[in-house]
Protein backbone atom coordinates (compact mmCIF):
# COMPACT_ATOMS: atom_id res chain seq x y z
CA UNK A 1 0.00 0.00 0.00
CA UNK A 2 0.85 3.91 -0.63
CA UNK A 3 -0.07 6.79 -0.43
CA UNK A 4 -2.21 7.76 3.11
CA UNK A 5 -3.36 5.58 5.63
CA UNK A 6 -6.68 6.87 8.04
CA UNK A 7 -6.47 4.94 11.20
CA UNK A 8 -9.70 3.83 12.77
CA UNK A 9 -9.40 2.55 16.49
CA UNK A 10 -12.57 -0.12 16.40
CA UNK A 11 -11.73 -0.76 20.39
CA UNK A 12 -9.07 -1.37 22.84
CA UNK A 13 -6.59 -4.28 20.80
CA UNK A 14 -8.48 -4.00 17.12
CA UNK A 15 -8.04 -1.44 14.69
CA UNK A 16 -7.92 -0.72 10.73
CA UNK A 17 -6.11 1.06 8.15
CA UNK A 18 -8.31 2.50 5.47
CA UNK A 19 -6.06 3.75 2.26
CA UNK A 20 -7.14 7.11 1.58
CA UNK A 21 -6.97 8.38 -1.80
CA UNK A 22 -7.69 12.54 -1.19
CA UNK A 23 -8.46 14.35 2.20
CA UNK A 24 -11.89 16.63 1.18
CA UNK A 25 -12.25 17.62 4.46
CA UNK A 26 -10.24 17.74 7.85
CA UNK A 27 -11.13 20.18 10.74
CA UNK A 28 -13.50 20.56 13.90
CA UNK A 29 -16.73 21.94 14.43
CA UNK A 30 -17.41 22.98 18.27
CA UNK A 31 -18.11 19.89 18.92
CA UNK A 32 -16.09 17.02 17.30
CA UNK A 33 -13.59 16.44 14.80
CA UNK A 34 -15.00 15.94 11.44
CA UNK A 35 -12.68 13.80 8.71
CA UNK A 36 -14.25 13.56 4.93
CA UNK A 37 -11.91 11.24 2.51
CA UNK A 38 -12.54 9.93 -0.47
CA UNK A 39 -11.40 5.94 -0.12
CA UNK A 40 -9.98 3.59 -2.70
CA UNK A 41 -12.60 0.91 -1.42
CA UNK A 42 -15.53 2.37 0.57
CA UNK A 43 -16.02 5.84 -1.46
CA UNK A 44 -16.51 8.10 -0.03
CA UNK A 45 -16.35 8.43 3.66
CA UNK A 46 -16.93 10.38 7.19
CA UNK A 47 -15.42 10.42 10.54
CA UNK A 48 -16.50 11.89 13.52
CA UNK A 49 -14.03 11.90 16.13
CA UNK A 50 -12.02 9.53 14.45
CA UNK A 51 -15.03 6.73 14.56
CA UNK A 52 -16.57 5.81 11.01
CA UNK A 53 -20.16 6.90 10.37
CA UNK A 54 -21.03 6.05 6.45
CA UNK A 55 -19.49 5.51 3.38
CA UNK A 56 -21.32 6.29 0.03
CA UNK A 57 -20.55 2.24 -0.77
CA UNK A 58 -23.11 1.18 1.64
CA UNK A 59 -24.96 3.74 3.37
CA UNK A 60 -27.91 2.90 1.91
CA UNK A 61 -27.57 -0.12 3.95
CA UNK A 62 -27.44 1.04 7.37
CA UNK A 63 -30.04 3.86 6.29
CA UNK A 64 -32.64 1.77 5.22
CA UNK A 65 -32.21 -0.56 7.39
CA UNK A 66 -32.33 2.01 10.36
CA UNK A 67 -35.45 3.88 8.90
CA UNK A 68 -38.06 1.25 6.79
CA UNK A 69 -38.74 -1.42 9.53
CA UNK A 70 -39.85 0.88 12.11
CA UNK A 71 -41.52 3.14 10.53
CA UNK A 72 -43.62 0.66 7.60
CA UNK A 73 -43.94 -1.20 11.30
CA UNK A 74 -46.42 2.01 11.93
CA UNK A 75 -49.63 2.07 9.91
CA UNK A 76 -49.63 6.02 9.27
CA UNK A 77 -46.29 7.45 10.38
CA UNK A 78 -47.35 11.25 9.71
CA UNK A 79 -45.08 13.13 12.38
CA UNK A 80 -41.39 11.73 12.68
CA UNK A 81 -38.60 13.14 14.68
CA UNK A 82 -34.86 12.43 14.02
CA UNK A 83 -32.47 12.74 16.61
CA UNK A 84 -28.70 12.92 15.38
CA UNK A 85 -28.39 12.07 11.77
CA UNK A 86 -26.02 15.07 10.61
CA UNK A 87 -25.06 13.27 7.42
CA UNK A 88 -29.17 13.67 6.29
CA UNK A 89 -28.93 9.77 4.95
CA UNK A 90 -31.97 9.04 7.81
CA UNK A 91 -33.86 11.78 6.77
CA UNK A 92 -33.85 11.00 3.23
CA UNK A 93 -35.21 7.73 3.72
CA UNK A 94 -37.79 9.12 6.06
CA UNK A 95 -38.96 11.51 3.14
CA UNK A 96 -39.39 8.55 0.71
CA UNK A 97 -42.69 7.89 2.91
CA UNK A 98 -45.27 9.59 1.37
CA UNK A 99 -47.73 9.73 4.43
CA UNK A 100 -44.84 11.74 6.25
CA UNK A 101 -46.25 14.82 6.70
CA UNK A 102 -43.32 16.59 8.89
CA UNK A 103 -40.19 15.66 9.85
CA UNK A 104 -38.42 17.30 12.67
CA UNK A 105 -34.65 16.47 13.05
CA UNK A 106 -32.22 17.69 16.17
CA UNK A 107 -28.75 17.70 15.81
CA UNK A 108 -26.28 19.47 17.94
CA UNK A 109 -23.67 20.26 15.10
CA UNK A 110 -24.74 23.02 12.76
CA UNK A 111 -21.43 23.23 11.27
CA UNK A 112 -21.29 19.61 11.02
CA UNK A 113 -24.49 20.15 8.95
CA UNK A 114 -23.08 22.28 6.38
CA UNK A 115 -20.21 20.16 5.80
CA UNK A 116 -22.48 17.34 5.17
CA UNK A 117 -25.17 19.46 2.45
CA UNK A 118 -21.60 20.35 1.19
CA UNK A 119 -19.53 17.26 0.71
CA UNK A 120 -22.03 14.22 1.02
CA UNK A 121 -24.67 15.35 -1.54
CA UNK A 122 -24.86 11.98 -2.63
CA UNK A 123 -25.98 10.90 0.92
CA UNK A 124 -28.76 13.20 1.93
CA UNK A 125 -29.96 14.00 -2.22
CA UNK A 126 -30.81 17.86 -0.74
CA UNK A 127 -33.34 16.20 1.91
CA UNK A 128 -32.90 19.02 4.32
CA UNK A 129 -34.76 21.44 1.98
CA UNK A 130 -37.51 19.62 1.71
CA UNK A 131 -40.71 21.82 2.54
CA UNK A 132 -41.72 18.84 5.33
CA UNK A 133 -38.83 19.17 7.36
CA UNK A 134 -37.67 21.35 10.12
CA UNK A 135 -33.85 21.16 11.35
CA UNK A 136 -33.43 22.22 14.97
CA UNK A 137 -29.57 22.60 15.82
CA UNK A 138 -29.51 21.49 19.81
CA UNK A 139 -28.48 18.58 22.44
CA UNK A 140 -31.50 15.83 21.60
CA UNK A 141 -31.51 15.26 25.46
CA UNK A 142 -32.57 18.79 25.74
CA UNK A 143 -34.86 18.66 23.06
CA UNK A 144 -36.23 15.74 24.74
CA UNK A 145 -37.11 16.73 28.04
CA UNK A 146 -38.49 19.73 27.21
CA UNK A 147 -40.70 18.93 24.14
CA UNK A 148 -44.30 18.81 24.80
CA UNK A 149 -45.38 17.82 20.75
CA UNK A 150 -46.53 14.15 19.80
CA UNK A 151 -44.58 12.10 17.16
CA UNK A 152 -45.62 8.72 15.81
CA UNK A 153 -41.87 7.48 15.21
CA UNK A 154 -38.95 8.76 16.86
CA UNK A 155 -35.54 7.39 15.24
CA UNK A 156 -32.40 8.24 17.02
CA UNK A 157 -29.30 7.95 14.72
CA UNK A 158 -26.45 9.17 17.14
CA UNK A 159 -22.75 8.97 17.26
CA UNK A 160 -21.89 6.00 19.44
CA UNK A 161 -22.18 6.49 23.28
CA UNK A 162 -19.59 8.72 24.24
CA UNK A 163 -18.89 12.10 24.43
CA UNK A 164 -22.11 14.38 24.00
CA UNK A 165 -24.76 11.75 22.47
CA UNK A 166 -24.42 9.31 26.24
CA UNK A 167 -27.12 10.82 27.65
CA UNK A 168 -29.42 9.72 24.69
CA UNK A 169 -28.89 6.14 25.81
CA UNK A 170 -30.11 6.47 29.06
CA UNK A 171 -33.41 5.30 30.94
CA UNK A 172 -34.66 8.35 31.85
CA UNK A 173 -33.96 9.34 27.49
CA UNK A 174 -36.36 6.28 26.42
CA UNK A 175 -39.01 7.52 28.84
CA UNK A 176 -38.92 10.98 27.65
CA UNK A 177 -39.31 9.38 24.28
CA UNK A 178 -41.86 7.28 25.02
CA UNK A 179 -43.98 10.37 26.47
CA UNK A 180 -43.28 11.89 23.09
CA UNK A 181 -44.53 8.72 21.13
CA UNK A 182 -47.23 7.51 23.47
CA UNK A 183 -48.43 4.05 23.79
CA UNK A 184 -49.36 4.20 19.71
CA UNK A 185 -45.84 5.17 18.23
CA UNK A 186 -42.35 3.66 17.81
CA UNK A 187 -38.85 3.96 18.25
CA UNK A 188 -36.03 2.42 16.61
CA UNK A 189 -31.95 3.19 17.86
CA UNK A 190 -29.00 1.84 16.55
CA UNK A 191 -27.28 -0.67 19.23
CA UNK A 192 -23.66 -1.34 18.21
CA UNK A 193 -21.88 -4.38 17.44
CA UNK A 194 -23.17 -7.63 19.21
CA UNK A 195 -19.99 -9.26 18.86
CA UNK A 196 -17.34 -6.64 19.21
CA UNK A 197 -19.23 -4.35 21.31
CA UNK A 198 -21.63 -7.10 23.21
CA UNK A 199 -21.85 -5.09 26.52
CA UNK A 200 -22.86 -2.17 24.92
CA UNK A 201 -25.28 -3.62 22.62
CA UNK A 202 -27.07 -5.96 25.83
CA UNK A 203 -27.14 -2.69 28.21
CA UNK A 204 -29.07 -0.73 25.33
CA UNK A 205 -31.64 -3.91 24.98
CA UNK A 206 -31.64 -4.11 28.62
CA UNK A 207 -32.62 -0.64 29.29
CA UNK A 208 -35.25 -0.39 26.49
CA UNK A 209 -37.14 -3.24 28.01
CA UNK A 210 -37.51 -1.24 31.05
CA UNK A 211 -39.40 1.44 29.36
CA UNK A 212 -41.16 -0.84 26.13
CA UNK A 213 -43.47 -3.70 26.07
CA UNK A 214 -42.16 -5.06 22.49
CA UNK A 215 -38.32 -4.55 21.97
CA UNK A 216 -36.86 -6.20 19.05
CA UNK A 217 -33.12 -6.18 18.02
CA UNK A 218 -32.60 -6.95 14.24
CA UNK A 219 -28.99 -6.95 12.61
CA UNK A 220 -27.56 -5.65 8.82
CA UNK A 221 -23.98 -6.07 7.57
CA UNK A 222 -22.58 -2.60 6.57
CA UNK A 223 -19.05 -3.11 5.08
CA UNK A 224 -17.45 -0.20 6.24
CA UNK A 225 -18.55 -0.19 9.76
CA UNK A 226 -16.92 -3.12 10.18
CA UNK A 227 -18.44 -5.48 12.24
CA UNK A 228 -21.70 -7.04 12.29
CA UNK A 229 -24.43 -4.35 13.59
CA UNK A 230 -27.47 -4.23 15.55
CA UNK A 231 -30.40 -1.99 15.24
CA UNK A 232 -33.49 -2.04 17.61
CA UNK A 233 -37.14 -1.16 18.05
CA UNK A 234 -39.35 -0.47 20.78
CA UNK A 235 -43.01 0.33 21.26
CA UNK A 236 -46.01 -0.19 23.39
CA UNK A 237 -47.89 -1.65 20.47
CA UNK A 238 -45.57 -1.63 16.95
CA UNK A 239 -44.45 -5.14 16.60
CA UNK A 240 -42.32 -5.46 13.60
CA UNK A 241 -42.01 -9.48 13.82
CA UNK A 242 -46.05 -9.25 13.77
CA UNK A 243 -46.27 -7.53 10.32
CA UNK A 244 -46.69 -10.05 7.07
CA UNK A 245 -44.26 -9.67 4.24
CA UNK A 246 -47.28 -9.22 2.26
CA UNK A 247 -48.41 -6.34 4.13
CA UNK A 248 -45.11 -4.61 4.30
CA UNK A 249 -45.34 -5.02 0.44
CA UNK A 250 -48.57 -3.09 0.00
CA UNK A 251 -46.95 -0.34 2.67
CA UNK A 252 -43.74 0.20 0.46
CA UNK A 253 -45.95 0.44 -2.92
CA UNK A 254 -48.68 2.61 -1.28
CA UNK A 255 -46.08 5.47 0.36
CA UNK A 256 -43.67 4.96 -3.22
CA UNK A 257 -40.85 3.70 -1.66
CA UNK A 258 -37.96 2.60 -3.59
CA UNK A 259 -34.86 1.05 -2.08
CA UNK A 260 -31.64 -0.39 -2.55
CA UNK A 261 -31.25 -2.75 0.19
CA UNK A 262 -34.41 -3.51 1.96
CA UNK A 263 -37.82 -5.72 1.22
CA UNK A 264 -40.24 -7.08 2.50
CA UNK A 265 -38.80 -10.67 2.46
CA UNK A 266 -36.02 -9.33 4.00
CA UNK A 267 -37.79 -7.62 7.02
CA UNK A 268 -38.93 -10.90 7.93
CA UNK A 269 -35.27 -12.20 8.06
CA UNK A 270 -33.56 -9.57 10.14
CA UNK A 271 -35.26 -9.75 13.03
CA UNK A 272 -34.57 -13.57 13.20
CA UNK A 273 -31.21 -13.66 15.10
CA UNK A 274 -28.30 -16.05 15.46
CA UNK A 275 -28.39 -18.27 18.14
CA UNK A 276 -25.25 -16.78 20.27
CA UNK A 277 -27.01 -13.74 20.01
CA UNK A 278 -30.31 -14.89 21.38
CA UNK A 279 -28.55 -16.97 24.01
CA UNK A 280 -26.46 -13.75 25.40
CA UNK A 281 -29.86 -11.50 24.85
CA UNK A 282 -31.40 -14.05 27.61
CA UNK A 283 -28.66 -14.17 29.46
CA UNK A 284 -30.09 -10.92 30.79
CA UNK A 285 -26.88 -10.00 33.12
CA UNK A 286 -26.73 -6.51 30.83
CA UNK A 287 -26.11 -3.38 33.08
CA UNK A 288 -28.57 -0.43 32.95
CA UNK A 289 -27.57 2.55 31.26
CA UNK A 290 -28.91 5.77 33.43
CA UNK A 291 -28.53 9.31 33.59
CA UNK A 292 -26.50 8.87 36.61
CA UNK A 293 -24.33 6.03 34.93
CA UNK A 294 -24.50 6.58 31.53
CA UNK A 295 -23.24 3.52 29.28
CA UNK A 296 -19.99 4.65 27.56
CA UNK A 297 -18.41 2.78 25.06
CA UNK A 298 -15.27 1.31 25.33
CA UNK A 299 -12.31 2.66 23.51
N1 LIG B 1 -24.37 6.41 11.01
C1 LIG B 1 -23.83 6.79 12.24
C2 LIG B 1 -23.05 5.76 12.98
O1 LIG B 1 -22.63 4.81 12.39
O2 LIG B 1 -22.81 5.93 14.17
C3 LIG B 1 -24.50 7.87 13.00
C4 LIG B 1 -24.60 9.05 12.11
S1 LIG B 1 -24.86 10.66 12.47
C5 LIG B 1 -23.54 11.43 11.54
C6 LIG B 1 -24.46 11.01 14.16
C7 LIG B 1 -24.96 12.40 14.54
O3 LIG B 1 -25.26 12.47 15.94
C8 LIG B 1 -24.00 13.54 14.24
O4 LIG B 1 -24.60 14.34 13.26
C9 LIG B 1 -23.85 14.26 15.58
O5 LIG B 1 -23.71 15.65 15.46
C10 LIG B 1 -25.14 13.85 16.27
N2 LIG B 1 -25.15 13.99 17.74
C11 LIG B 1 -24.24 13.55 18.64
N3 LIG B 1 -24.61 13.88 19.89
C12 LIG B 1 -25.81 14.52 19.79
C13 LIG B 1 -26.69 15.11 20.72
N4 LIG B 1 -26.42 15.09 22.03
N5 LIG B 1 -27.82 15.70 20.27
C14 LIG B 1 -28.10 15.72 18.93
N6 LIG B 1 -27.28 15.19 17.99
C15 LIG B 1 -26.15 14.60 18.40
Amino acid sequence: MGGLLYHEVIRRGLSRLIEVRRVVYSGRTRFQRVDIVDTEVFGRMLFLDGISQLSTLDEHIYHESLVHPALLTHPEPRRVLIIGGGDGGALEEVLKHRVVEEVVMVDIDEQLISLTRRYLWEVNRGAFDDPRVQLIFRDGREYIDECSENFDAVILDLTDPLGPSRRLYTLEAYRGIRDIIGDEGIMVTHAESPYIYQREFLTIHRTLSEVYRIVRPYGAWIPSLGPYWMFITASNVHDPKAISPGEIERRLRERGIETKYYTSELHGAIFTLPKNIMEALKRGDAGLSTDERPLERLL
